[in-house]
């Protein structure tokens, strides 16, 4: 708890010296690519710390869905229109919104050309694009593959797709889930999904069964999940890791197939989580390294690669620190006042990040795992004993608790990051 505290207080230490500094320095120019968890944060909060910044959000979503508690529309416990939040609270933070995409950077003229023949000049650019699907990495899966084995990786119309699959499957159909190897988005996603589609299909479809093919042996909060779901699905949810040849190397969409190496598994309903990227235009920028993924330093999260560029979220290599919208939300903090320092032509103080992922296993049953981080030899290191994961044993109401916590840190980081 003290590390939480120093993080709170650096935040609000940074809140109250922004007049300070505003007075101090004239104007600069941020550009901030990706208006998501990430993006919308930075944007918000550079305007917040120096209000004489000109800052510009390039998003070309009228509306951004949330993938955060996307899972929850599978098991229609929620509505998508749950998961949408418009840009009013961005602009009426004072950010330039253009509603277009970011095609190109130039990171030594310092310019971002967008799709509708604009082009943007910065001072200081903030990507925070986050994933996009690595299309060449698993054969057989394209785009078009996912329109019949969704992904629903990126929340919109392939979780509405996932949805309607699965209340129109037969009772007693197989659903098949593949998940990938590290390092993807959100890596307690897929076993909180496995957990609500059981619920689900507990409720509507209790013949059926439901597979997850792992490229992994491990997995987050992994002893949470396997203590919950004998307990709340029993029979239903079955787990096949990398080592007992849990990993997909191919899948035909025509039979509905996900093969393995020791096996081909036909699915009345497939869920392929594919391997991932940073999204295209960090590749585009020069950002992003052979992995796919962008390095950056610790304090300011100022790209590697590319001097005068910042990325957040999921997009980054942030060392110990996970794929989340906590952690995207936190990072963009940061950055943005560093960034405001920077302009200033003062260091930036050395960060403190928290992140906390709570996953539902049932709607009244919620787990969580948190992480504190703080630089070291050049990366984010997690603090070794400043986190931890939910109990195992708990008594009386733990659980349905966690759910409500789960829900009320969804409401609050939309409405932070929204407004
Ligand atoms: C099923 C699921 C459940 C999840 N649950 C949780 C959870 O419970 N808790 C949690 O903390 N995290 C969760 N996550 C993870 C979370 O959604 C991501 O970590 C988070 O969205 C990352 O934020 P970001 O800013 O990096 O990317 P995003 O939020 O995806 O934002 C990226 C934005 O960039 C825009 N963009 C991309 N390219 C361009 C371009 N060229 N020009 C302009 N704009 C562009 C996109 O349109 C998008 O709006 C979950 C993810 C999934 C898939």
């Amino acid at each position: 708890m003290a590390t939480r505290r120093s993080f709170l207080k650096l935040t609000a230490a940074a809140a109250v010296c922004a007049p300070a500094i505003a007075s101090a320095q004239g104007a600069g120019r941020v550009v901030v690519i990706g208006g998501g968890f990430g993006g919308a944060t930075a944007a918000r909060t550079l305007k917040k710390l120096e209000p004489k910044l000109t800052v510009t959000l390039v998003e070309p979503n009228r509306i951004f869905t949330a993938c955060p508690f996307s899972n929850g529309v599978l098991a229609a416990i929620r509505e998508i229109s749950q998961q949408q939040f418009g840009y009013e609270g961005v602009t009426r933070a004072d950010v330039t919104l253009a509603a277009t995409t970011a095609t190109a950077v130039d990171a030594a003229a310092k310019t971002v050309a967008l799709a509708d023949g604009n082009k943007l000049s910065y001072d200081r650019l903030v990507m925070s694009p986050g994933i996009d699907i690595r299309w060449d990495a698993l054969p057989g899966y394209n785009e078009a593959a996912a329109e019949k084995m969704p992904h629903a990786w990126k929340a919109g119309p392939q979780t509405v797709l996932l949805r309607q699959q699965l209340q129109a499957m037969d009772d007693g159909g197989l659903v098949v889930m593949s998940s990938p190897a590290n390092p993807f988005r959100c890596p307690p996603g897929p076993y909180e999904r496995a957990s609500l589609i059981a619920y689900w299909l507990k409720l509507w479809k209790p013949k059926s069964k439901l597979l997850i093919l792992d490229s992994k042996d491990q997995f987050s909060k992994q002893r949470l999940f396997q203590n919950a779901w004998p307990q709340l699905y029993p029979g239903i949810i079955e787990w096949v890791s990398l080592s007992q040849g849990g990993k997909v190397t191919s899948v035909d969409p025509a039979t509905m197939t996900l093969v393995t190496d020791f096996a081909r598994h036909k699915a009345a309903v497939a869920n392929v989580i594919p391997p991932q990227k940073a999204g295209a235009i960090a590749q585009q920028a020069g950002v992003a390294d052979r992995s796919g993924w962008c390095p950056v330093e610790p304090i300011a999260f100022e790209s590697t690669l590319q001097p005068g560029i910042h990325v957040v979220g999921d997009s980054a290599i942030m060392g110990g620190m996970p794929k989340s919208a906590f952690a995207a939300n936190a990072q963009a903090k940061v950055c943005a006042a560093a960034i405001v320092e920077l302009l200033a032509g003062r260091k930036p103080q050395d960060p403190l990040l928290i992140n906390t992922c709570y996953s539902l296993v049932a709607p009244d049953y919620g787990i969580s795992i948190a992480g504190v981080y703080r630089p070291d030899k050049g990366v984010l290191a997690d603090i070794p004993g400043a986190g931890g994961v939910s109990p195992l044993e708990v008594v009386g109401g733990f659980r349905g608790q966690e759910a409500l916590y789960a829900d009320s840190w969804f409401r609050t980081i939309t409405a932070e990051v929204f407004g």
